[in-house]
């Protein structure tokens, strides 16, 4: 059911050769140290990508969080979904929210549709954000499991602006936070209180990763949300909150279980950054929003 082999067709277009000893394509590393690809414009060709995914006939989960004042994002999010988020094929977008009718009916093209599931509404803004690890492995097990090959697992207060692809499609597909691309490791805002199960020590950790964009194949994802949620639920046992909520225990998980491909910030940006000259599209981003309000 899940394709493990891409087809090798006559189908593909013509297209420029790899040339082993050309110069890099972009000023960012394109390979992890593990071999794991890091995908940013340039490194990869659009075209050939697309005449390989279309004939294997995927279905790619979106799951997005919508509680409270949330749900206001929801339009944005889903509409510039429509204009960018792999098109041409089947999309499968599951909003979570405490209030269904707040959801509006955006208009979806041939071949994708939006399940609304109705969850709790926690008192803490912190508790909606720590239960999304549990709420995305049951929904996977329960449901999504059997509807999608693949699923991206984002944060709502964001929209597309530049196109999302096949290129972003791996086992275990992790996204380099937009705040620390550029710092050493050591400054990484990782969980340090050996206490919590997220805890990573000095010298540990490869990239600093964001919590608002994790995904892969849905059984790799249905592990990796599975063991965040373990250990988020070993922190409640203790009284401990990781710094970073959610974002402290994916960033311990990635380190043990190593992302088999890499997004560059261009896939999780924030609009309330100047765009450096090394990232040459902005594909996903943080929307500017009144913090406070929102979580009040
Ligand atoms: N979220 C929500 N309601 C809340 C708080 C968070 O629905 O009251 C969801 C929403 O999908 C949001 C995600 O949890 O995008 C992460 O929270 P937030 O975006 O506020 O965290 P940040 O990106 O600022 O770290
Ligand atoms: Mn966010």
């Amino acid at each position: 059911y899940v394709p493990y082999y891409l087809p090798c067709p006559e189908i593909l277009s013509q297209y420029p050769q790899p040339k082993l000893l050309e110069q890099r394509p972009t000023e960012l590393l394109t390979l992890t140290p593990w071999l794991a690809p890091i995908v940013s414009e340039g490194t990869f060709d659009p075209e050939l990508l697309q005449d390989m995914y279309q004939p294997l006939n995927l279905t790619i989960g979106v799951t997005a969080f919508a509680v409270g004042r949330y749900t206001g994002f929801v339009r944005h999010f889903l509409e510039s979904a429509e204009r960018f988020f792999m098109h041409g094929y089947r999309v499968c977008y599951y909003v979570f929210t405490d209030d269904p009718a707040a959801i509006p009916r955006v208009p979806l093209g041939a071949g994708r549709q939006l399940s609304v599931i109705p969850v709790q509404k926690h008192a803490r803004w912190e508790e909606v954000s720590t239960r999304r690890m549990e709420t995305i492995s049951q929904h996977i097990a329960r449901r999504a499991h059997r509807e999608v090959d693949y699923l991206f697992c984002l944060d709502v207060d964001m929209v597309f602006r530049n196109p999302w692809g096949p290129e972003t499609l791996g086992d275990l597909v992790a996204a380099i936070h937009p705040g620390y691309y550029a710092v050493p490791r050591r400054l990484f805002p990782y969980e340090r209180r050996p206490v919590s199960a997220a805890f990573v020590a000095d010298g540990e950790g490869d990239f600093y990763y964001g919590g608002a964009v994790f995904g892969g194949r849905v059984a790799r994802v249905y592990e990796f949300a599975r063991g965040c949620h373990m250990g988020i639920l070993a922190d409640k046992a203790n009284g401990v909150m990781a710094a970073w909520q959610e974002e402290s225990h994916l960033n311990r998980r990635f380190i043990s279980h190593k992302p088999s491909k890499v997004l560059s910030p261009e896939y999780l940006w924030d609009d309330r950054k100047p765009q450096p000259p090394s990232l040459k599209l902005i594909r996903f981003s943080t929307l500017d929003k009144d913090t406070a309000w929102l979580r009040s």
